[in-house]
C-alpha cells in the first residue's frame, strides 16, 4: 500500500547518500570547488519555484523569480570585468559550459564564416559545443605550461587570413591554469591586420579571481575580451552548479533582433532558468565584497604556494603557473587520487586550493605521499 511518506528503507537511502557526500566532500582536493559556503538563510526559497524565465533584463508576466537580484549579479561581474558602462548585458547560467557556449553562439551570429582557434588545453566542454554549432575550428598547440602557443596561433591565423577569427581564449586552463594573454593575442591580429574576430575568454576557473589580484592578467574587456563566461560553484560557491556570462550589449541586441524575427524575445540558451542560484552569488557578493573576495584570492594563492613548498621539500617537483592557485605534481598512486578525488592526466594530477582547503588537509596529504612511497616494494 502506497504512503504519503518515505519508507524506512528509502529513508536511509537518503541518510546513506548523506553521509557519502558528506565523507567525500572532506576529502575533495582535485576539482576546483568551493565547499565552505553557509546559505542557511537563503533556504526559505528553497521552497519556491524560483523561475527567472528568459532575458533577466526583459520583464516577464512569471513573477516567481530573483531577476533584480540577477541583474545585480551580471552588473557586479561587468563592473568587475571592465565593460564599458553602457555595453554589457548577460545571465546567470547553469555552468561555465553554457557561458562559453553563449559566447560561441555570439561569435557565429555576428561572423558566420569565422575560423575559432583554441589551445589544446581547452575544455573538453568547447569541442562538443563546436560541434553543436557547427563552427569551423582549428586547435592550436601549448607551450608546457599549458598556455597558448602565440607562434603557433600566429601562423595558424596567417594561413586562414582571409576568414574572420574566433578566440576561445583559456583564462586557467583545467589541468594546469594556464592563463592564454588577451593583450599577446590582440597584437597577432594586429600584426596580421585581421579586421573581423571576436573574443571569447573561458574565465570558468579563474575568471572571477582574476581580476582581484596583482598583476592583473590580460583577460577582460578592457584587454579585449567581447565576452567572458565564470563559474558560480567554483570560486564564489553554491550549493548547485552555476555560471555567470557577460557579453556586450551591443552584440546581444543582434541576437534578440534576428530572434525577434521569428516570433520571440528568448535571448538565453534556456526557457526555464534556475531562480535560485543568482540569490546565492548575490549573498556572497554581498557579503564578502570586493575587498573580501581579495582575501578570499590571497588565502588560496597562499595554500597553493605553501602546497608547492611542501611538495617540493619531499623531493616531489610541483610547479604551479603564475598566480594560480593549482599545484602540479607528478600523479601520485592510485589511492591517493581516489581519496582525494585528484584527476589526473598524461602523468601529471594536481591540487587545487579553492577557499575551503586548509594547511592541516595538505600535511596530511604529503603525510600519505610519504607513507605510499616507503611501503612501495623494491626490487
Ligand atoms: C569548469 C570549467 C569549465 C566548465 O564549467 P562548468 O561550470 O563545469 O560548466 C570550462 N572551462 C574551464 C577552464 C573550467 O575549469
Amino acid at each position: 500500500m502506497h504512503t504519503n511518506s518515505l519508507s524506512t528503507s528509502e529513508n536511509q537511502i537518503l541518510e546513506k547518500l548523506l553521509e557519502e557526500v558528506k565523507t567525500n566532500t572532506d576529502y575533495f582536493m582535485g576539482y576546483p570547488v568551493s565547499k565552505d559556503f553557509n546559505y542557511t538563510e537563503l533556504m526559505p526559497f528553497m521552497e519556491y519555484p524560483m523561475n527567472n524565465l528568459g532575458d533577466p533584463f526583459v520583464p516577464s508576466t512569471y513573477a516567481v523569480g530573483s531577476r533584480e537580484i540577477e541583474k545585480e549579479v551580471v552588473q557586479f561581474f561587468a563592473e568587475l570585468f571592465r565593460a564599458e558602462p553602457h555595453d554589457w548585458w548577460g545571465y546567470v547560467t547553469n555552468g561555465g559550459s553554457e557561458g562559453n557556449l553563449y559566447g560561441l553562439y555570439l561569435a557565429r551570429e555576428i561572423h558566420p564564416k569565422g575560423m575559432v582557434y583554441y589551445s589544446e588545453a581547452t575544455h573538453y566542454s568547447v569541442q562538443k559545443n563546436l560541434h553543436l554549432l557547427n563552427m569551423s575550428n582549428i586547435v592550436i598547440s601549448t607551450q608546457d605550461n599549458g598556455e597558448i602557443d602565440y607562434e603557433d596561433l600566429e601562423n595558424t591565423i596567417r594561413m586562414n587570413r582571409h576568414m574572420p577569427v574566433i578566440i576561445m581564449a583559456n583564462i586557467g586552463t583545467t589541468m594546469t591554469e594556464a592563463r592564454d594573454d588577451i593583450s599577446k593575442i590582440k597584437l597577432i591580429l594586429k600584426k596580421l591586420a585581421i579586421k573581423h574576430y571576436y573574443i571569447h575568454a573561458d574565465g570558468a576557473l579563474s575568471g572571477s579571481y582574476s581580476a582581484l589580484i596583482e598583476p592583473r592578467p590580460a583577460f577582460d574587456f578592457a584587454d579585449g575580451a567581447d565576452s567572458i563566461a565564470i563559474s558560480g560553484h567554483k570560486f564564489i560557491g553554491s550549493p548547485m552548479p552555476c555560471g555567470v556570462v557577460i557579453a556586450k550589449k551591443s552584440n546581444r541586441d543582434r541576437i534578440a533582433r534576428s530572434v525577434a524575427y521569428i516570433g520571440s524575445m528568448d535571448t538565453t540558451i534556456s526557457g526555464s532558468r534556475n531562480g535560485h542560484s543568482p540569490l546565492f552569488l548575490w549573498y556572497t557578493i554581498k557579503k564578502l565584497g570586493i575587498a573580501g573576495l581579495k582575501d578570499r584570492a590571497r588565502h588560496c594563492l597562499e595554500t597553493a604556494s605553501y602546497a608547492e613548498q611542501k611538495l617540493k621539500e619531499i623531493g616531489i617537483p610541483a610547479w604551479r603557473n603564475t598566480n594560480a592557485i593549482t599545484v602540479n605534481f607528478p600523479e601520485p598512486g592510485l589511492k591517493i587520487r581516489q581519496k582525494w578525488q585528484l584527476a589526473a592526466e598524461g602523468g601529471w594530477s594536481h591540487i587545487i586550493c579553492m577557499p575551503n582547503i586548509t594547511k592541516t588537509q595538505i600535511d596530511q596529504l604529503i603525510q600519505e605521499i610519504i607513507t605510499s612511497k616507503a611501503t612501495i616494494p623494491t626490487l
